[in-house]
């Protein structure tokens, strides 16, 4: 008997982003009673915020356009990627399942993608890699299908959506960045702001659902459909045990404790530790006190559900080879004091830009992914030196495809530059004194760069080589998308610190998402997902979307364990 202030259900879900939604909508689809429980006032954590890019290789929209990959094909790419943190059983899970998955919530549910068939995998070398056919999104969708859901959504994250409007990867994102220079993309444009202004004003939000914002809309969705209790605004505190097993936890309701029974077990799904300064401090060699990392991520993901996890028998898996998602990041002076982060995942292979050091060198082909980038920059940073760097570019680029916070034309510039977030500089030379960079060295930088950069090529880092590249870079410029002289000035710069889009250390599970104890045996009634669990990838960053599909994946996976239902029967 439950009182007023003890609940029960079957599965008790920590979290509402991508890891655990999919686990209450799969559990709750299979039969069981499930409550999630959620820290923040909006449901939808990291995942609301993200691109909502799914890699999933061998998914159902690639097969139905046609690309049929071999399962051996991905396991290859898996396999040399991965190297030594590369486990046959994780990776058959995700090969396996992660297609299941996505027919299941296709089929099942309210969830609906678009491919990602023409976007490649991060490393062209590694044997098995794909130039398209394993991403996937979910398919944007109109807030009203929510209903008085939509208010309990986490909005896009203020930084990269402007006016509060997500714009969507791919053909959306092109109009806005050509809106001065083509009628039809100016249309486009006009069309999106006209429609966001109404819903703003009738809704106080936007009601255009895309990227991470849809995913998450969509999940919600179907959790409300199939019966999910939602509970936002309920932080877990801790577990409830009854000798080795996890029976349930002990929440926070409204400032008063409450005690949530759990049948057939607990999922962790708290989104990692982006926020947790020890643990930052103890695993990211850049931060060795823990602040000098400046993640993307919510700050409500302050590694709660590990810890959890560490207090009933959990442990951290060790040996990664990167323990976060790492991403470069500049800080964004806010109105009320605050600093945003700015995740730059766009601008940074656009032709026209360099990355620089304080020295004035170059030290990485910045049209490589995120991670790359700043796995760059931390080697070329001297011990005991902060991990900073600088954008670099031209007028021409900053009015075309603006830089990080800092929109193209038509947006002014005064106030970024007023505040200190863009610097600018007459020439090179007084640019890098205004960021304190040595200007001998960003002139020479500058010389050998535009001198390569006349004919399309950068000898020194291949900005341009990769079919990653490519697809980051601006199409229609010839001979190479990513590469032209930084020539027309002023000359403008923004500082990057180190950052991330979440982390990659987390408990150690099976892939069956049970977490483990210190003898590697399974917790009863404790599952991990998303990044609770310690990423498959071991540290490594194949191809975008390796933490939405996998937490999309063991999600399904788990409730499939947690509803004793073989994951070969489910009936997708
Ligand atoms: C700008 C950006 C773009 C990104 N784009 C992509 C992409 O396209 N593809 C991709 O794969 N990855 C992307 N990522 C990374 C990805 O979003 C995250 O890795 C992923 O969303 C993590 O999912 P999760 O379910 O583990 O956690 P989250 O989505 O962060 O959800 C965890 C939830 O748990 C809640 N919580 C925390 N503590 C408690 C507690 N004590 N009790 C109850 N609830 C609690 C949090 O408030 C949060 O809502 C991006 C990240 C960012 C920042």
């Amino acid at each position: 008997m439950s009182g007023p202030d003890e609940l029960s259900c079957d599965l008790l879900v920590i979290g509402s982003g991508a890891g655990g939604l999919s686990a209450a909508v799969t559990a709750a689809w299979l039969g069981l009673d499930v409550i999630v429980i959620e820290k923040e006032a909006q449901f939808g954590g990291t995942t609301a915020w993200s691109g909502g890019w799914m890699w999933i290789p061998r998914n159902p929209l690639a097969q139905a356009a046609g690309i049929d990959e071999d399962i051996e094909v991905p396991r290859r790419y898996l396999r040399s990627e991965l190297g030594d943190g590369y486990d046959e059983d994780f990776v058959a899970m995700l090969l396996e399942q992660g297609p299941r998955m996505v027919s299941f919530f296709q089929n099942e549910t309210s969830l609906a993608f678009i491919d990602g068939n023409r976007i490649p995998d991060f490393h062209d070398r590694s044997d098995g890699s794909a130039t398209g056919g394993r991403s996937l999104c979910a398919a944007p969708i109109d807030g009203r299908m929510l209903g008085s859901r939509i208010k309990d959504l986490r909005p896009p994250l203020a930084e990269v959506a402007p006016f509060g409007m997500s714009i969507a990867s791919g053909a959306d994102l092109q109009h806005f960045l050509k809106a001065t220079r083509s009628l039809s993309s100016f249309l486009h444009v006009a069309r999106r702001l006209g429609r966001h202004a109404f819903d703003m004003l009738r809704h106080g939000r936007g009601m255009h659902l895309v990227n991470g914002n849809a995913l998450v809309a969509r999940l919600l969705k179907s959790a409300d459909d199939l019966g999910v209790r939602l509970m936002a605004g309920t932080p877990a505190g801790d577990l409830i045990r009854a000798g080795d097993k996890v029976v349930g936890v002990v929440a926070t309701k409204a400032g008063l404790p409450l005690a949530i029974r759990a049948r057939r077990g607990v999922v962790l799904a708290a989104g990692g530790f982006p926020h947790d300064t020890a643990r930052k401090a103890a695993l990211f060699p850049h931060a060795p006190t823990g602040q000098e990392h400046w993640s993307a991520a919510p700050l409500a993901n302050s590694g709660d559900g590990i810890r959890l996890g560490e207090k009933a028998g959990g442990h951290v898996r060790a040996g990664l080879s990167d323990a976060g998602a790492w991403a470069p990041v500049s800080l964004v002076p806010k109105a009320n004091g605050d600093v945003g982060r700015f995740p730059h995942l766009i601008e940074r292979a656009k032709p026209g830009l360099i990355m620089v050091r304080r020295d004035g060198r170059r030290f990485v082909n910045e049209a490589d992914s995120y991670h790359d980038v700043m796995k760059g920059l931390f080697s070329a940073t001297p011990p005991g030196e902060a991990a900073e760097a600088w954008l670099i570019c031209d007028h021409a680029f900053l009015r075309r495809y603006g830089l990080g916070r800092v929109r193209p034309r038509p947006f002014p510039t005064g106030f970024w530059l007023r505040n200190g977030y863009l610097r600018k500089g007459r020439s090179p030379d007084a640019l890098a004194r205004a960021c304190g960079i040595d200007p001998a060295g960003l002139k020479a930088t500058l010389a050998s760069y535009n001198h390569d950069a006349k004919r399309g090529s950068d000898p020194q880092f291949g900005r341009g080589d990769s079919p990653y590249n490519r697809v980051q870079g601006e199409a229609s410029h010839q001979p190479n998308p990513c590469v032209a002289p930084i020539a027309s000035a002023p000359f403008y710069a923004v500082r990057i610190v180190p950052g991330s889009l979440g982390t990659f250390a987390g408990l150690r599970t099976d892939a069956s998402a049970h977490v483990l104890d210190a003898a590697d045996r399974p917790i009863p009634g404790l599952y991990a997902v998303g990044n609770d669990m310690s990423s498959m990838m071991a540290g490594r960053y194949p191809a975008g979307g390796i933490t939405l599909g996998p937490a999309m994946t063991f999600g399904f996976v788990a409730a499939h364990d947690a509803a004793g239902v073989p994951l070969a029967n489910n009936r997708s």
